[in-house]
């Protein structure tokens, strides 16, 4: 039987996992946590890679990363879509995996790939399908397993102004390099110049993000619910225990 993971981190194309959450799954991984990437599509063709080039990049992060398992799910890229024969592909894989979170890339990106709103939808569908009973058949003969938690990462340029529930930030402070690091190995996608770009806004992105959070560097992460706590004071500490309450940017501005 397959060893299982605690998080399955799933995105349409190589790359898309470093950029919105690379930075927490290394972190998953120091913390002693069992980390999966799973890519829905080899991410080709584009202008630039090629199958080969583009599958060592995504291995190449992965090791960056520290992450123990990536898996190519193998499905079509550019015309992902969130079908009944797509989600038995991906919930087979959650079964044989067992994770006790998902953690997907969330939201819509109109100027850009479609594959990314239709990957957040599969992914959703796929949890579902994971846990269905008398279907064995349609998941390689796998047992069914209900994937208790769903994290969703909004992808960076989210095209929808939205509220969603329970937003929080991780601190990525302390693995911000590899994340960047990783994202540079996809060279096929990001030439100097691209990298440069790509590296700015992901830079600016993490520093405001995290600054929100009293965090040099930071993640964003959603849930598809309101978050519960029995512990109030935990929970607004963000679990640290520290009775130290979070320093924001704000407060280091002078106040005249
Ligand atoms: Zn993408």
């Amino acid at each position: 039987m397959t060893e299982r993971l605690d998080v399955v981190a799933i995105a349409p194309h190589p790359d898309d996992l470093e950029i919105t959450c690379g930075g927490t799954l290394a972190k998953l991984v120091n913390q002693g946590y069992r980390v999966g990437m799973f890519d829905l599509t080899t991410g080709e063709p584009t202008p630039r890679g090629t199958l080969e080039t583009r599958a060592a990049e995504a291995e190449t992060a992965r090791e960056i990363l520290g992450v123990q398992v990536r898996l190519n799910l193998g499905l079509p890229n550019r015309v992902l879509m969130d079908s009944p024969e797509n989600r038995y592909i991906v919930a087979t894989a959650l079964r044989k995996y067992r994770p006790d979170i998902i953690l997907t890339m969330a939201g819509r990106t109109p100027a850009a790939s479609p594959d990314h709103h239709q990957g957040h939808l599969l992914v959703e569908a796929s949890r579902f399908y994971s846990q269905l009973t008398k279907w064995d058949e349609r998941f390689e003969g796998t047992t069914p397993y209900r994937v208790p938690h769903l994290v969703y990462a909004p992808v960076i340029f989210d095209a929808e102004n939205r509220d969603w529930h329970s937003s929080f930030v991780v601190d990525i402070s302390d693995t911000f390099e590899q994340k960047l690091a990783a994202i540079e190995c996809y060279k096929s996608q990001f030439d100097e110049k691209r990298f440069a770009k790509v590296k700015h806004w992901v830079s600016g992105n993490a520093a405001a993000t995290g600054g929100r959070s009293g965090f040099l560097f930071g993640e964003l992460f959603t849930l598809p619910h309101p978050a519960g706590t029995e512990d109030l004071i935990r929970f607004v500490r963000g679990g640290k225990g520290s009775p130290a309450p979070v320093k924001l940017p704000g407060e280091d501005m002078p106040h005249g």
